[in-house]
């Protein structure tokens, strides 16, 4: 038999990092196995579902490159089949009509707390068959009343929980719906899923899901249940913490590569290695060393680990997504040098994609204004000459690449005199705009040597405005 894994989100919002690594998790096992993933929408509850969801969802996957095998399948598409389990539990009198409103039910629920008991429906209509003609009904599950349910769970271990504390669930609302814990079952048991990777806060409705599968004579997946993720407060990671959707990342400057990698040890560790590479990913991972105990996210790393990607993948690679921040920051670059170069000598100084893109505008576009601190500090009146020698020279160069450029730098300090931090520091401030940039021949070559001479004389001029204004 094939191993089977699915991930099944509800589209109601963006992917968020928990369920991207939810989905990564059920990937590299299936990948790693040989075996199917699935994607299976779970988009039954119709106010809640929205198109743009289920877009932003499949955006997130593919954008971190988790393909699928096999769908999207979509819940909404499966009523008929649902409805024919329901009917299948029904005459195998493994799930009954029950007639209790939802008020009276709270009252036995109520009841059944003051007698010391476990806050659930009474059973009241589970063996009748006096049913009344005109009244609404659900149809609830005949969850056995005795014995354990064994949870096999890689991530948790065994867990056994007694039937006595399941109610018997409603599997179909009184409008003929089916529920979750229904619809899961239906299309695991379909599906021939054999591995359910999923957040712990589902851990409650398996033993429900795998009575009944048991009812219906299903096959009972393996389970692993991925402890949540928190916030570097302690608390459950949600919005408040800043961005959570994965498409956020992208928008933010990191690459996939990173958050995947930073994902997939978050939550899962093999001995102290902190970098793998998607191939060391499917050969190493394995369920049972996912973590127990909750994760806790925390950006710094995350940070950390954009920065080894940016630095070590091929620079045309990243330069392909450098593009799209150019883009998304309306800067043109079909004029200027070709962004793989950009990426060699800007991936060390900066945190994000985003940033590289902005501190890079200058490559691409002409400015006019300079950044004013550095002009106080760099585009002093004694600047002035060791700049109109330094543009001679480099006007003069046949050889417009860094050896040449670094030699009528040096040549200009020499002849007047200067360290070389009198003539690089006004030249970086006119050429870039400010005073930080990569070194400054490297900086210099990859810009056009025109381009470098009106800069100069833009910032003579600035010099010159000072001088006149004493
Ligand atoms: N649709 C459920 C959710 O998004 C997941 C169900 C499952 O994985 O079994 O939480």
């Amino acid at each position: 038999m094939t191993l089977t894994t699915r991930f099944a989100p509800s589209p109601t919002g963006y992917l968020h990092v928990g369920g991207a690594r939810t989905a990564l998790y059920s990937w590299l096992y299936a990948k790693k196995n040989g075996g199917n993933f699935i994607l299976r929408i779970e988009d039954t509850d119709l106010e809640r579902s929205t198109q743009a969801s289920v877009d932003a969802i499949m955006d997130g996957m593919n954008w971190l490159n988790l393909e699928w095998t096999h769908g999207p399948y979509f819940q909404t598409k499966c009523f008929d089949r649902y409805k024919e389990v329901i009917e299948q539990l029904l005459e195998s009198g493994n799930a009954y009509r029950c007639y209790s409103t939802a008020e009276e039910v709270d009252v036995m629920r109520e009841e059944a707390k003051a007698n010391g008991g476990i806050e659930k429906y009474n059973g009241l209509w589970r063996d009748r068959t006096d049913h009344p003609a005109d009244k609404p009904f659900v149809i609830r599950f005949k969850n056995p009343l005795d014995g354990n349910v064994v949870i096999k769970d890689m991530v948790k271990g065994d867990i056994t929980i007694s039937n006595e504390q399941l109610d018997d669930l409603i599997i179909a609302r009184s409008d003929g719906t089916p529920t979750y814990n229904l619809t899961v079952v239906v299309d695991d048991w379909d599906m021939k899923v054999s591995h359910v990777v999923r957040g712990d806060d589902h851990v409650s409705n398996t033993p429900k899901q795998i009575n009944i599968l048991t009812a219906l004579g299903a096959d009972i997946p393996v389970y692993a249940h991925i402890p949540m993720i928190l916030g570097d407060d302690g608390k459950r990671l949600s919005k408040r913490h800043g961005a959570v959707g994965v498409m956020q990342y992208r928008d933010d400057g990191y690459l996939p590569e990173a958050l995947l990698n930073y994902l997939v040890r978050l939550g899962w560790s093999h001995g102290d290695q902190e970098i793998f590479s998607r191939e060391e990913m499917i050969e190493l991972f394995d369920l049972k060393d996912c973590n127990r105990a909750p994760s806790g996210f925390n950006t710094d790393k995350l940070i950390w680990v954009n920065q080894h990607y940016m630095k070590t993948m091929d620079p045309e690679y990243v330069a392909e997504h450098l593009a799209w921040h150019m883009a998304d920051q309306g800067i043109n670059t079909e004029n200027g040098p070709a962004l793989a170069d950009v990426v060699k000598i800007q991936a060390d100084r900066v945190k994000t994609l985003k940033e590289m893109a902005d501190i890079s505008r200058y490559f691409y576009e002409d400015f006019t204004e300079l950044d004013a601190k550095s002009v106080k500090k760099h585009l002093r009146p004694v600047v002035k000459e060791p700049m109109l020698l330094v543009k001679e020279k480099l006007a003069a160069l046949t050889d417009w690449s860094p050896e040449p450029i670094h030699a009528a730098i040096n040549d200009t300090a020499v002849e007047l005199e200067l360290g070389m931090g009198k003539v690089g520091m006004p030249l970086r401030v006119a050429a870039t705009g400010g005073g930080n940039s990569p070194s400054l021949d490297i900086t210099l070559a990859l810009l056009d040597q025109n381009k470098v001479i009106e800069r100069i004389d833009q910032a003579i001029k600035v010099v010159e405005a000072r001088i006149a204004a004493g």
